[in-house]
């Protein structure tokens, strides 16, 4: 029993490190996400910009029409003067036209808005296309440093997988049925030590006479409260129990 014990702490040993592996190449392929999405709202930012762009071109020359027409208007009514009889008429054209003048200035005033807030659109485009440029040679550099960093822990995972299905060969099949149903109902832990009677996977105490089947070895103990699969481990020297295990 004592070496079908040793070779489910090795087991154990492997599937953490598969699962390590396996957490370090999502963690390195969200950082590529994670860039992706960045340069992704840059440049819906930067659409942004462009149709605000359009949308006050746009503005900007309806109220040039309307300048011109109001120009038009004045000299329109400045004519008229010359023709006109009554002071009443006179009156009249002349609200006119002050009104038209009014109506200039207060286009002239707009399209200096216009040109403004056009000019700090595109500013703010230039910087946000600038932004996105360097995010973007940022990715290329990082693409290839995660494939290859991904590929490296690739090949260890495989060396790691084979030995893996080596050592679930020599095991008996009924340990590796329990086994695997630990492993999955119990976070990736199924092979825990017991520290000074603790569970190292539940934290609970074992009672003593169990705690003493565990220290021998002779037969497979389960924790009582989380059903892992236990062994002895002293306190003070973890790299023992290590070196037994290789
Ligand atoms: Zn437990």
């Amino acid at each position: 029993m004592k070496e079908e014990i040793i070779k489910l702490i090795n087991l154990q040993e492997i599937d953490t490190e598969i699962a390590g592996f396996n957490s370090a190449i999502a963690r390195k392929q969200k950082t590529i996400t994670d860039r992706e999405q960045s340069i992704l709202e840059k440049e819906e930012a930067i659409a942004g910009c462009q149709r605000k762009d359009e949308a006050l071109q746009q503005l900007q020359r309806d109220t040039a029409l309307e300048n011109e027409d109001a120009a038009a208007r004045i000299k329109d009514r400045q004519n008229k003067m010359m023709q006109v009889q009554t002071s009443r008429e006179h009156q009249a054209l002349l609200k006119e036209i002050e009104e038209n003048k009014k109506l200039l200035k207060e286009t002239e005033e707009k399209t200096l808005q216009i040109m403004e807030q056009l000019e700090q659109l595109a500013a703010e485009t230039a910087e946000l296309e600038n932004l996105c440029k360097g995010e973007k040679e940022l990715l290329k550099e990082e693409m290839a440093q995660v494939e290859k960093e991904i590929k490296k822990i690739d090949s260890t995972r495989k060396k790691v997988t084979t030995k893996h299905g080596v050592l679930a060969e020599e095991l008996s099949q009924a340990h590796m049925k329990r086994y695997n149903m630990l492993l999955k109902k119990r976070d990736n832990l199924a092979v825990v030590p017991v520290i000074e009677s603790v569970c190292q996977g539940c934290f609970m105490t074992i009672p003593p006479q169990q705690f003493n089947e565990v220290r021998k070895g002779n037969k497979l103990n389960l924790c009582p409260n989380c059903q892992r699969m236990l062994y002895f481990k002293e306190k003070q020297a973890p790299e023992e129990v290590e070196a037994v295990e290789k």
